[in-house]
């Protein structure tokens, strides 16, 4: 594996797979590697002939209140564990490098991002479309992987590489949890050993809900039956703090009021008032 941080070196070896007609396919990342993101590489793996593994913990996707500066990072953990995976090339850019003083412009899509977490961290899309669009056009990938537990950045990206007509293939990948239930995140790496429980219970409430639903006919079930239970599972934590509960429509992120197959429980807490957990899941099937 070849470790790379220059955004003109990685536009060199880019230019090369394609002139070898090589079809790459780039998983981008923040880095502190955990089971989620090897999942996300080894699906790359099978969809591409080169693998490129973006590590970058991006400034602008960031709020002035939120976790920037004690974001996990290791670049030499990092490196084994992508090498591990048969990753091709570890593209890990400064900071000034992919945003220099005279940067200037922002990639924003509408509509998507306007409710659930772009309500609650305004600029948070901008930041990821925009550095998403570059490591597009640096990388050139055929295809891309993004997992599902960040739902709504999954369907922001489809959306901008609709409207701006990127050739790139999105792929999704199902969320990996760790055996409790937990959706892995490198921000769980903040949890300490008194807020696993409060951590815990989104994926308790998710279960609760599916198993709700899963006992009903879905015409019978109302979404704010299945807030309302989310709710209770989760403020019974002391450490939990909601920042959402919805039931959306999993293309267009508008609420659902009745429960259908396409109908998603999305949610976000904050533990402490210091760590943000996002899960989701689809109500009724696999
Ligand atoms: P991050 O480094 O947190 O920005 O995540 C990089 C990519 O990994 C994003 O596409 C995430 O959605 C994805 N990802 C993070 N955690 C998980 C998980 N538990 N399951 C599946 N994908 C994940």
């Amino acid at each position: 594996m070849r470790l790379v941080t220059s955004p003109t070196d990685i536009k060199e070896v880019t230019e090369r797979y394609h002139l070898r007609h090589l079809t790459v396919g780039l998983v981008p990342t923040m880095g502190w590697f955990h089971e989620g993101h090897l999942s996300l590489m080894r699906m790359a793996r099978k969809n591409a002939d080169k693998v490129i593994v973006s590590l970058f913990v991006n400034p602008i996707q960031f709020g002035p209140n939120e976790d920037l500066d004690s974001y996990p990072y290791d670049l030499e953990r990092d490196s084994r564990l992508a090498e591990g995976e048969g990753v091709d090339i570890l593209f890990a850019p400064e900071k000034n490098a992919m945003y220099p003083k005279n940067f200037g412009s922002t990639v924003s899509v509408t509509g998507l991002t306007s409710q659930l977490c772009g309500s609650s961290r305004p600029g948070h899309f901008d930041g990821v479309t925009t550095v998403v669009a570059k490591l597009f056009n640096l990388t050139r990938p055929h295809s891309a992987i993004f997992g599902e537990k960040d739902y709504q950045q999954l369907a922001v990206i489809k959306k901008m590489v609709r409207d701006l007509d990127f050739p790139i293939k999105i792929l999704g990948h199902p969320i990996v949890r760790e055996k409790s239930g937990l959706a892995m995140s490198s921000r769980n790496s903040y949890l300490e050993k008194g807020e696993m429980d409060a951590a815990l219970s989104l994926f308790r409430s998710i279960q609760k809900a599916r198993e709700f639903v899963s006992k009903r006919s879905a015409e019978d079930v109302d979404a704010a039956q299945i807030k309302s239970l989310v709710h209770n599972v989760i403020n019974f934590h002391r450490e939990c703090e909601i920042d959402y509960i919805k039931v959306v429509n999993d293309t267009t992120l508008e609420d659902c009021h009745k429960i259908t197959k396409n109908s998603l429980l999305v949610l976000a807490v904050k533990i402490n008032n210091r760590i943000r957990l996002i899960d989701n899941s689809i109500l009724k099937g696999s």
